[in-house]
């Protein structure tokens, strides 16, 4: 599956030119599940995401965010 993404969060360490995620794999949650689950849950472990649907896309969140300026934030290295 060739998949584009595309996102606005410029801060984000894998924000790219043109509004594109440069990420390999991303995890998109509920902000509820997001806030719960440590860094360490990411992309790699989703299929230990419990299932988790919400009403409108303002309770979703990407759970791959992580800020420009701390790629190790709480000592977990992202992917890239
Ligand atoms: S990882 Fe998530 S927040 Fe970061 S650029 Fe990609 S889609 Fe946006």
């Amino acid at each position: 599956m060739n998949q584009e993404i595309y996102c606005s969060v410029t801060n984000c360490h894998y924000y790219g030119q043109g509004h594109k995620c440069t990420a390999e794999k991303i995890m998109v949650t509920s902000d509820p599940v997001a806030h719960k689950l440590p860094d360490t849950m990411d992309a790699l472990t989703s299929q230990e995401f419990p299932d988790s649907p919400v009403q409108s896309c303002m309770e979703s969140c990407c759970k791959t965010f992580v800020a420009k300026e701390d790629p190790t934030r709480d000592g977990v290295q992202k992917l890239q």
